[in-house]
């Protein structure tokens, strides 16, 4: 068997950690079994459905890497299609037309909550052996009612869960299409299911009573016999305070860890363990959560969301990614203060440098945003501390031994700071602060040598003497 999963996101809003986790186990598992991946929107609710939505998701599914497979299918194009399995399933009696109004339902319901049963349609105008039906009445349109069958048990052959069963006595005649015609949330699902010849439905656990009323309306389509799909019902993500994850908690949209400074890896990584584990393995690569993933693995408890935990995984992403593969991330970071058009090569030494010292794309930005950025003001505090009456001399020391260097690299720079520091008998730190202010505005940066390296011989030099000047005045005063 070729295995086919999908993912099936309702574009009701962005693509939030829970739906990105659940995407996330589908991909893997297509993946790991050299299946394919179907991406299915499922936009038939119109009034909640937005294309800001779909293109959120798309978007957040491009930025996560899971590609999926073949086109992108949009239930409200398939109209036509459930119209058709409508028909027949009205022609072979699995589904029949209900002329109850609504207050009539809600009456039944009613009369049976007060027998102490489950609250159901009591089968007005579902056709029975020997049973006459009501006349329809004038004008009304009619819903379409799925027939449940009357006994037996459906059971869920569920990968996470184990197998559940439930009562077929359990499950009402549930509306496949309302009195406009249009068709209903389960029953599009499981004709797209059908259709599009899934294997396994890895979907989170809310679905699941929707489950067993799936599965009775795919076996009327299939058979009793035909081949039912594997499901996979992954358990929800909580809060800290052990609520279901939401906005509450803060961030939760996809997109919004990435301008948190999260990588795509990085988060991957984190929701694939969240509920799946490989011995006490933490840090995965996209190749090795191919390898290892099964989906029977998956925990059937929730789990909960750990911030902490997630900064320590992008932290060890960053740390051990090749600096050429951080160069996209860091360009969109920087270009969210204005910088755009950096090449990526220099965008790779930038994160090579960077890299141990960053636990968030977002901070390496920041942390680089000194090479793109004049210098327009040096911070209080540590001009204050660092910045002496003999420091304007020592950094034009440094700016004439710089200006003199033939080859601009790590080691020749590194020698002509510890040069000044030695010849006028000072401690390194007594050069190097006072460089990183003249060159950064303040006291913190990458080492002394990759800081001028970066930045460049030209622009060290401008700065450096502009700090000297700028020092100079100050101590005047
Ligand atoms: N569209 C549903 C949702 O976004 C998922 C349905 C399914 O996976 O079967 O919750």
């Amino acid at each position: 068997m070729s295995v086919v999963t999908r993912f099936a996101p309702s574009p009701t809003g962005y693509l939030h950690i829970g739906g990105a986790r659940t995407a996330l186990y589908s991909w893997l598992y297509a993946r790991k079994h050299g299946g394919r991946f179907v991406l299915r929107i499922e936009d038939t609710d119109r009034e909640r459905s937005t294309d800001e939505a779909v293109q959120a998701i798309l978007d957040a599914m491009h930025w996560l890497d899971l590609e999926h497979d073949g086109e992108i299918y949009y239930q409200t194009q398939r109209f036509d299609r459930y119209a058709e399995v409508i028909d027949w399933l009205l022609a072979e009696g699995w589904a029949y037309r209900c002329y109850s109004s609504a207050e009539e339902v809600e009456a039944m319901r009613e009369a049976a909550r007060a027998r102490g049963e489950k609250p159901k349609y009591d089968g007005t105008w579902r056709p029975m052996p020997g049973k006459t039906l009501p006349e329809p009445p004038e004008g009304v349109d009619p819903v379409i009612r799925f027939a449940t069958p009357l006994e037996g048990t459906t059971v869920i052959p569920d990968l996470v869960k184990g197998e559940i069963a439930i009562a077929n006595t359990e499950l009402d005649d549930l509306i496949i299409a309302r009195a406009d015609g249009t068709p209903t949330y389960n029953f599009c699902v499981v004709v797209d299911d059908m259709d599009m010849g899934i294997t396994h439905v890895i979907r989170g656990d809310d679905h699941v009573n929707n489950t067993p009323r799936q599965i009775n309306i795919l076996k009327a389509l299939i058979g009793e016999d035909g081949e039912l799909p594997y499901y996979a019902h992954v358990p929800m993500i909580l809060g800290p305070d052990g609520k279901r994850l939401s906005k509450r908690h803060g961030a939760v949209g996809v997109m919004t860890f990435r301008e948190q400074g999260f990588l795509p890896s990085a988060l991957l990584n984190y929701l694939v363990r969240l509920g799946w584990a490989h011995g006490d393995q933490e840090i995965f690569t996209r190749e090795e959560m191919i390898e290892h993933f099964d989906i029977a693995n998956v925990q059937g408890g929730a789990s909960t969301f750990d911030p902490e935990k997630l900064l320590w995984v992008n932290q060890e992403h960053i740390k051990a990614a090749e600096p050429m593969d951080l160069a996209n991330e860091l360009a969109w970071h920087l270009a969210r203060h204005g910088i755009e058009g950096v090449d990526a090569h220099r965008l790779a030494k930038i994160a090579a440098v960077q890299q141990a010292r960053c636990k968030t794309m977002a901070e390496m930005a920041e942390q680089s945003l000194f090479l793109f950025r004049e210098v327009d003001e040096y911070a209080p505090k540590a001009v204050k501390k660092h910045i002496k009456t003999a420091t304007p001399d020592l950094l034009a020391q440094v700016h004439d031994g710089l200006a003199k260097l033939d080859a601009w690299e790590e080691e020749a720079v590194a020698a002509t700071v510890r040069e000044v520091a030695e010849s006028n008998e000072v401690g390194m730190g007594k050069v190097a602060q006072p460089i990183r202010i003249a060159l950064t505005g303040g006291p913190v940066s990458p080492s002394i040598d990759d800081t001028l390296v970066l930045l460049g011989r030209e622009t060290t030099l401008a700065r450096l003497d502009a700090a000297v000047s700028a020092f100079r005045e100050l101590k005047a005063d």
